[in-house]
C-alpha cells in the first residue's frame, strides 16, 4: 500500500476517528493524545505538520513512546477537534481499532522473513468486520523478523514468521514476547488469520477487559477449528516426523495434539537478528539512522530543527519504530555522519548506549501542573551523577507524581514528586508508598549521594541489578536521605 493510498479528506477521519482523538487521556498537563498514523513512512512535511499542531494545539511537548506511537501532550477540549482538522489537513491518518504491531521496516527489509503488513492489515479488517468488543490496551504484533524484528515487544497476541521448508509458516501464540509468549500453534499462511480471530473470538468470549494471559492456550489449541502445521506426527505413528516447520501437506489433525513437546523447539526456528533500533543500520546497502529524543520526549521546535537538518542531510523518509526511536532513511554515507552530527546537536540520542536510555520520564513541571519537580534536571543528575545505575540491567523511573503516566509498570528505581517531596520507590511503581523522601530543594544532593553510594559498592563489572539486588534497601535510603 503507497503513503498516498492512506490519505483521507477530512469528512473521512470524523467518520473513522481514532479511539485517542475521540477520547484523549487527561492528564496533569490536560488532555494527551496518543497516534499512529498508518502510513508507516512519513515525509518531512507530516513530521513538520505534526509539530505545528502541537505547538497549536497542545503544550508544544511531543514524545515517541516505548511501543513507537506519537503522544501530542497539552490539549483542550477545544484544541481536540482543531488537532483532529490538522491531521486531516496534512494527509495524516491515525490508525483506529485494535493496535496491530509491525516492525518498521516491514516489506523493505530484505532479511525480513515475511512482510508483516499485508498479514496485519488482514487482521485488522477482519476484526473490523467482526464487531467484537475487546480491551482497549489490546496489542497484536504481526512479525515478519528481519534486522529490527519485534522479538522482545509485549502482546497479547503475537503472529512470528518462520522459515519452514522454503516456504513461511507463522507461530501463533499469545501473552508474552518471542521468548515468552504460550504458543498456540504453527500455522499455513493461508489459515493464520483464521487462528488469530479464534484467539481474538475466545478473548471476546471471556469478557472486555480480556488480555493473553487470561487464555486457557492448551483448550483453545485443540478447538481450533482446522489443523496446525509443523507439529511431529504421534508417538509410534508409521508416518515418522515433520521437519520443525515442516508443513504437513495437507495438514493432519493429529498434529496438534503434541503442541507442548513443540513449543521449545518453535522458538528455536526464529531467526536471529534482534537488534536496538537507535544507530546506524545497514539495510539491503542503504543506510538507515535510528535517532531518539532525549527520555523520549522533544518540544516541537526541536523536533522541526531535527527534521530539516536531516533534510538538508539528504533525508527522505521518516518511519516511527519502538524504544522511542524515529527512524532515518535516504541517507548517503556521507550524509549518514551529517545527519548523526544534526541529530547530536538537536540533543537525540544516535547509538543505544546512550547514558539515560533506560530512564522513563513524565513530562515533569517542565509540561506538568501536577508535577513537583523537575523530572527532566533529576534524569540529566542521574546520568551525571549516579550513571552506575543506568546501564540498563534495571528500569528507572522519575515520576511527577504517583500517578506515573511515563512507566506504569514496577521499575527497580522509581523517584517520585509526593507531597513530602521527591520520594524514592524500589521495585514498586510510583503510586507505591515511598521509603523515603527528600525535599525538592535537597534532590540534586542526594542523587550525587546515591551516585557515591552506588559506585563504592559495585564490584568490577557488576550490573545496576545485581548490585542493587545484594544491597538492603535501608541502606540505599540512608544514602539518599544523607543518614550516616
Ligand atoms: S505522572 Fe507526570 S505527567 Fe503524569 S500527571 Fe503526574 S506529573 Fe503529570
Amino acid at each position: 500500500m503507497t503513503a498516498a493510498s492512506h490519505r483521507i479528506d477530512t469528512d473521512t477521519l470524523r467518520r473513522g476517528a481514532c479511539p485517542s482523538l475521540a477520547a484523549p487521556m487527561q492528564t496533569g498537563d490536560g488532555l494527551l493524545v496518543r497516534l499512529r498514523p498508518v502510513a508507516p513512512a512519513l515525509t518531512a512535511d507530516d513530521l513538520l505538520a505534526l509539530a505545528g499542531l502541537a505547538r497549536e494545539t497542545g503544550n508544544g511537548l511531543i514524545e515517541i513512546t516505548a511501543r513507537g506511537n506519537i503522544q501530542l501532550r497539552g490539549l483542550t477540549g477545544a484544541s481536540v477537534p482543531r488537532l483532529a482538522q490538522g491531521l486531516a489537513a496534512a494527509g495524516i491518518v491515525p490508525q483506529t481499532g485494535v493496535a496491530i504491531e509491525t516492525p518498521a521496516l516491514s516489506g523493505i527489509d530484505p532479511s525480513e522473513i515475511a512482510d508483516a503488513t499485508p498479514m496485519a492489515d488482514a487482521l485488522r479488517a477482519a476484526i473490523a468486520a467482526a464487531g467484537l468488543t475487546l480491551a482497549p490496551k489490546l496489542a497484536i504484533v504481526v512479525d515478519g523478523g528481519g534486522v529490527l524484528s519485534f522479538a522482545d515487544m509485549v502482546a497479547d497476541i503475537r503472529l512470528d514468521a518462520i522459515e519452514a521448508n522454503e516456504s513461511v509458516v507463522w507461530r501463533l501464540a499469545v501473552g508474552g514476547d518471542r521468548e515468552t509468549a504460550r504458543s498456540v500453534a504453527v500455522l499455513a499462511a493461508e489459515s493464520a488469520v483464521d487462528g488469530t480471530m479464534a484467539v481474538v473470538a475466545a478473548l471476546a468470549a471471556i469478557g472486555p477487559a480480556a488480555r493473553g494471559r487470561d487464555l486457557d492456550v492448551p483448550a483453545l489449541a485443540a478447538d481450533l477449528p482446522f489443523s496446525p502445521v509443523g507439529r511431529r506426527w504421534p508417538e509410534g505413528s508409521d508416518e515418522g516426523a515433520c521437519s520443525p516447520g515442516g508443513v504437513c501437506a495437507p495438514p493432519s489433525s493429529r498434529c496438534r495434539d503434541l503442541l507442548p513437546e513443540g513449543e521449545q523447539e518453535a522458538k528455536s526456528w526464529f531467526k536471529s537478528g534482534l537488534r536496538h533500533p537507535i544507530g546506524k543500520h545497514d539495510i539491503g546497502g542503504h543506510p538507515v539512522l535510528g535517532v531518539a529524543p532525549a527520555y523520549g520526549q522533544v518540544h516541537a521546535d526541536r523536533l522541526a530543527a531535527l527534521i530539516q537538518g536531516l533534510s538538508a542531510c539528504g533525508a527522505t523518509e521518516f518511519r516511527l519504530a519502538p524504544h522511542r526511536t524515529l527512524l532515518v532513511r535516504g541517507l548517503s554515507e556521507e550524509g549518514l555522519v551529517a545527519a548523526q552530527e544534526a541529530a547530536e546537536r538537536e540533543g537525540f540520542w544516535c547509538t543505544d548506549q546512550a547514558p539515560g536510555r533506560s530512564v522513563s520520564i513524565c513530562a515533569g513541571a517542565a509540561g506538568c501542573a501536577s508535577a513537583s519537580f523537575d523530572t527532566h534536571a533529576a534524569a540529566d543528575a542521574l546520568v551525571a551523577h549516579a550513571a552506575g545505575l543506568l546501564d540498563g540491567s534495571v528500569d528507572v523511573h522519575i515520576s511527577g507524581c504517583p500517578k506515573g503516566c511515563a512507566h506504569p509498570a514496577r521499575a527497580a528505581v522509581t523517584l517520585c514528586g509526593t507531597a513530602g517531596g521527591v520520594g524514592l520507590v524500589m521495585n514498586g511503581k510510583a503510586s507505591d508508598p515511598a521509603l523515603a523522601a527528600v525535599p525538592a530543594e535537597g534532590f540534586m544532593p542526594a542523587i550525587r549521594r546515591l551516585g557515591a553510594f552506588l559506585r563504592n559498592r559495585r564490584a568490577e563489572s557488576e550490573t545496576a541489578k545485581t548490585l542493587l539486588d545484594r544491597t538492603a534497601p535501608d541502606t540505599i535510603v540512608s544514602a539518599y536521605q544523607g543518614h550516616p
